[in-house]
């Protein structure tokens, strides 16, 4: 740890929340750069350019400035950095190889485009809401519009030019990109079937409000060490990936206080991937904001800010461990003690993605269905709008695993909504390779990228289907273009890491390192990094047909293909 003296002084980038008594006792060492230790001084760039100015007031400068003078015109610390705070990235210059990203300083890579996150807390979303969105990709995007698996939507092809009346177009009908990147509190994950799903055991969606109400595009918590991921679900499938959260609130009946949430703290993928731990803690409905406001705090005063790669919440709780956590939350936080609760159940099936049709608890009907790897279109999307609306539905949801559901489907319209959708790709029975095949960004658009990813998933679905169409089981095949873990490889059946790797010619090709056996659920793991498994992209599909094969030969009774 390093121990320099520093000068000890306030932050001067947006106002924040009264100090906890910890942040008041003075160190005169670097360590972490915890606020709450009294270490304020910037120990790299990115707390640097924080500290210059908050990255919600970056807004202004685009609306007066870029947009009128263009992209030369932005300076480099908000382009590369502040721009994160309204959902902006610069996007990949097109035709330069994975190969090549090693040695380019990474701005060369900058195109004078950007990716635009647009925020969908809860993934709910109306009739109106999605037209708008599919507005947005057709006018101003170049048609392209991706579902994440963090419920959001994003756009590549963006110009700076267009980005105030973008805004404006989302925030008529009440979306916005407000902190949908950068080091905040990222979207709210939800469940897709809150509210009206025949098994649920608690509606978050009052709490995902009052979170979004009290701390979304609030300048005391828009200085975050690092992204701030969250999820709340009442329902029983343990539909939104909690266990690599920062804080997710889980559904569970409590024996003597009914209803609630059982609280995880700590998840998260990427370099060093953790999953997220019980504090043991069962909190009611209306106490979800105030916790989620106890947890995001200790974040901002006590998370490392020194190293970047340590500056996830993961770090500092395995540090402390759940007693401290949870002490520190309530203490020093919340001012009352919580109460002790139960763990969520087994769910009852392995996909979690709402797939398909079934009844709601109203006697209507949702109706999920599957895209490949998250690849729509603005033209899609308008068209799936159009598709509720005239099935008398004006309620929509994505989901964490890259689909979508139309909600409210009275009976009598479910076979013709159902046609409606088969007719665009957009399939409600899939197969299990394209219900469980997901991809990140990749080379396409990702700075960061080595590989392509959502072209190779959409290959790799297509071949699959065409050799093993008697494969009927739940399987996850994620895809990622670089070591991070945007498309959650980690904790897939068949996790794919984009890397370069050399073929039976001795060159230097796309391809990927294999992890195998990954899993979420109450079984959850990390998949095993098989030595020396790579695959070329070229050999994906022999490679996992052959797996795949052998699996279904030498399995015994009611093993899946996890174990
Ligand atoms: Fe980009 Fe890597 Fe994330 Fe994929 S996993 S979107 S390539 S940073």
């Amino acid at each position: 740890m390093a121990t320099t003296p520093e000068t000890v002084e306030p932050q001067a980038g947006g106002a924040r929340a009264p100090r906890p008594a910890a942040a008041r006792k003075v160190t005169r060492h670097r360590g972490e750069g915890q606020w709450g230790m009294g270490h304020y001084t910037p120990l790299n760039a990115n707390e640097q350019f924080k500290k210059d100015d908050d990255g919600l007031n970056v807004r202004t400068r685009i609306e007066t400035i870029y947009a009128h003078r263009g992209f030369d015109s932005i300076d480099p610390a908000d382009l590369r950095g502040r721009m994160r705070w309204w959902g902006l990235y610069t996007q990949r210059k097109e035709g330069i190889d994975g190969g090549k990203t090693a040695i380019l300083d990474p701005h060369e890579l900058d195109a004078e485009f950007f990716m635009l996150r647009v925020r969908i807390d809860g993934g709910r979303l109306t009739v109106a809401q999605l037209k708008a969105i599919s507005e947005v990709s057709e006018q101003y995007a170049r048609g392209t519009a991706d579902l994440t698996d963090r419920q959001n939507v994003q756009y590549h092809w963006i110009r700076i030019e267009d980005v105030p009346a973008i805004w404006q177009k989302l925030e008529a009908v009440g979306l916005s990109t407000t902190e949908a990147c950068g080091d905040t509190p990222r979207v709210i994950l939800g469940s897709p079937v809150a509210g009206i799903a025949e098994d649920e055991i608690i509606d978050g969606t009052p709490a995902i409000e009052e979170i979004q109400r009290r701390f979304i595009g609030n300048q005391e918590f828009s200085n975050l060490p690092r992204k701030f991921k969250s999820a709340v679900s009442g329902s029983p499938l343990l539909d939104v990936a909690h266990e690599i959260n920062d804080v997710a609130f889980v559904g569970v009946e409590h024996p003597e206080h009914g209803p609630g949430f059982d609280l995880w703290v700590g998840g998260g993928l990427s370099t060093n991937p953790k999953l997220g731990v019980r504090l043991g803690a069962w909190v009611p409905l209306d106490e979800v904001a105030d916790v989620y406001g106890g947890v995001i705090g200790i974040f901002r005063d006590y998370g490392y800010r020194r190293l970047r790669n340590r500056a996830r919440l993961k770090f500092l709780v395995a540090d402390w461990g759940v007693e401290k956590f949870r002490q520190v939350l309530e203490d020093e936080y919340l001012k009352y003690k919580l109460v002790d609760g139960p763990a969520p159940k087994e769910p009852s099936g392995r996909w979690r993605d709402h797939v398909g049709v079934h009844r709601q608890k109203d006697g209507n009907f949702y109706v999920g269905f599957a895209p490949r790897v998250g690849r729509v279109s603005g033209k899609t999307l308008g068209l799936i709008a159009d598709l509720a609306a005239a099935h008398g539905s004006d309620r929509l949801r994505t989901t964490a695993e890259q689909k979508m559901l139309v909600l409210d489907v009275a009976e009598d319209q479910v076979e013709s909504l159902v046609a409606g959708l088969e007719a665009l790709d957009l399939r409600v029975t899939p197969s299990p390779f394209r219900r469980g095949t997901m991809a990140c960004t990749g080379i396409e658009y990702c700075k960061l990228a080595i590989v392509e990813t959502k072209e190779r998933g959409r290959t790799l679905i297509d071949e699959l289907e065409s050799r093993l169409p008697e494969f009927d089981e739940p399987l996850t095949i994620n895809i990622n273009g670089c070591p991070n873990a945007c498309a959650r490889i980690q904790v897939a059946d068949i996790g794919l890491k984009g890397q370069l790797v050399t073929d039976e010619n001795g060159e230097q090709v796309e391809g990927y390192q294999v992890h195998l056996g990954g899993a979420l659920g109450l079984e959850a793991g990390f998949g095993r990094k098989v030595r020396g498994l790579k695959v070329t992209s070229a050999g994906l599909p022999d490679y996992v047909e052959r797996l795949l094969t052998r699996y279904q030969a030498d399995r015994r009774d009611g093993e899946r293909f996890a174990q």
